[in-house]
């Protein structure tokens, strides 16, 4: 085996060791032998740099015309085109998830890229009236500053491109922090952007973990913004970290999505959603439909064909073709969801598939765990109720509409939601009541576009969404103008009813 590449951070322009010399080892969780490569494991007095850069790159950043900014965002969308499919064969390798949905992810960078460069030539505030004579309103988006974006690993160029196309096309500077499972595709999306003419400070890469770089970056004086994308344990840390100065925090978190499947759902599109809302990316995302509701009239039917077609699933390394399921990001994290299945039985839920760490042949090599089902779940049981992130589902039976949407909401999460029916009366009523920031009718928990907002309610998020124009909204600030042309004291309220 070569030795590892040996990567760098980007810091004002230049790639640069860390100051401490450390790195840390970037690993395929398909296969442990295989390590992708060294990356930076930097402190304090990187992070210091890197935002030091970015504040002295702002005015410049802030004052460059909007459509220019944009001129190097559409430069980068096309070189992400062009290296599509490396990209998505290096994410493959790093987080494991199988190619077609690699390939997926770059392709949300993509869209996220052309969309954010096409406000380059919009940005839209509005004029209004004024309540007095010759008096003329308007109000302007402005920038905030220098923006910290701390991402996760499991959509490691779609996520960050979510935060940095955006920021940048409102005139911020960032200094991105990746995931430590996945810095190989932060590298990746940060080089295109340098190499598609950003300014130096504009944007800054430094790897490193969430306590030596995550740490101080949400608590730095000079960050305007941090924009955090992971679990909710952490999210509630930046909230509090940002809170004393009042600094900006836009927060995505966890999620227990469901699925409801009603009585007269077609019920093999129920279980194709089922079982690509709940293993695709290994059960591993935000939105994954870990929670099936079916109503008892088909929940027989239903789960029958849902089992077989779980446990016929092909799980492996996620750059053959073949594969349908990858690994779990690492041994730590199968470790984890292992224990919630160990608690999911002695809660009482009836093991149907899976529940078991694979590790014949190649299997071995990493970190892959069986697609597992759990039936006659209560909603209450702790599998109903808290994120796994892995590949386990819970099914609970249901009576009525009322009841299964009363299960859907009674979790401390309000991502995403869904119900399969052919009624279009309920359809619009589980529009209506289904309390979560996204919801699907007749399709899976996982798929948002990304020119419509994404993110969740209660302890999913903070009020704030991503993705569409409410993502420059986390990015920009409003500023109201007022031209009075008079050449008179006028007084608002005063004047107008004296
Ligand atoms: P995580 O452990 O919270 O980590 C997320 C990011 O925070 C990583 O970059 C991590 O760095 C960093 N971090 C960790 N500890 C930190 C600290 N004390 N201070 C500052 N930063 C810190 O989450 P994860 O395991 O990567 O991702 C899985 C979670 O993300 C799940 O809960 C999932 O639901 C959620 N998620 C939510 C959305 C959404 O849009 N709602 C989307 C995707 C994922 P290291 O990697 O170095 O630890």
């Amino acid at each position: 085996m070569p030795a590892p590449k040996l990567y760098k951070n980007y810091i004002n322009g230049e790639w640069v060791e860390p100051r401490g010399g450390k790195t840390f080892e970037n690993v395929n969780p398909a296969d442990k032998s295989d390590i992708v490569g060294l990356f930076p494991a930097s402190d304090k007095c990187d992070l210091e740099e890197a935002v030091a850069a970015a504040k002295a790159a702002y005015n410049g950043w802030r004052l460059t015309p909007p459509p220019k900014r944009a001129d190097i965002l559409f430069r980068a969308a096309q070189m992400l085109v062009e290296r599509k499919e490396e990209l998505a064969r290096d994410m493959t390798r790093e987080m494991g998830k199988i190619l077609k949905e690699t390939r997926g992810d770059v392709q949300e960078a993509i869209d996220m890229g052309l969309y954010m460069a096409g406000e380059g030539r919009r940005l839209l505030g509005y004029t209004s009236t004024s309540e007095l004579p010759n008096k003329f309103a308007m109000c302007v988006r402005q920038p905030l500053g220098v923006c910290g974006m701390i991402t996760p690993w499991n959509f490691p160029m779609a996520i960050p491109s979510w935060k940095i196309f955006p920021a940048l096309i409102c005139g911020n500077t960032v200094v991105f922090k990746p995931a430590s499972d996945t810095p190989l595709s932060g590298y990746n999306f940060a080089k295109i952007l340098n190499e598609a003419g950003l300014p130096k400070g504009v944007l800054n890469l430094i790897t490193g973990s969430g306590g030596k770089v995550g740490e101080p970056l949400m608590r730095h004086p000079d960050v305007s913004v941090i924009s955090f994308t992971g679990s909710t344990e952490i999210g509630r840390q930046v909230s509090v970290a940002c809170a004393p100065d009042f600094r900006h925090c836009h927060l995505e978190m966890g999620g227990k999505n469901m699925i409801l499947v009603m009585d007269d759902a077609k019920l093999e599109l129920a279980v194709d959603g089922a079982l690509w809302g709940g293993f695709g990316t290994t059960g591993q995302r935000c939105t994954a439909a870990s929670r099936v509701g079916v109503h008892k009239k088909v929940y027989k039917q239903f789960l029958d064909r849902f089992v077989a077609r779980a446990k016929a699933l092909k799980v492996g390394n996620g750059l053959d073709p073949t594969v349908e399921m990858g690994p779990c990001i690492n041994a730590k994290q199968r470790e984890s969801v292992h224990e919630y299945v160990e608690i999911g039985k002695n809660e009482g839920a009836r093991l149907l598939c899976g529940g078991t760490a694979l590790t014949d042949g190649d299997h071995a090599k990493g970190a892959f765990y069986a697609p597992t089902i759990f039936g006659d779940c209560d909603p209450k049981m702790r599998v109903s109720q808290e994120e796994i992130f892995g590949p386990v589902v819970s099914v609970i039976p249901f009576d009525t509409f009322e009841q299964g949407v009363e299960i859907a909401n009674g979790v401390v999460y309000g991502l995403s939601s869904s119900i399969y029916t052919q009624d279009v009366n309920r359809a619009f009523a589980a529009m209506r009541d289904l309390y979560t920031g996204i919801v699907y009718i007749n399709a899976p928990t996982i798929g948002a576009e990304i020119h419509l907002p994404f993110g969740g309610v209660k302890q999913t998020g903070n009020g704030h969404r991503e993705a569409g124009i409410a993502g420059i909204d986390v990015f920009s600030e409003w500023k109201s103008i007022y031209v009075d042309y008079s050449g008179t004291l006028q007084r608002a309220q005063i004047d107008t009813h004296s």
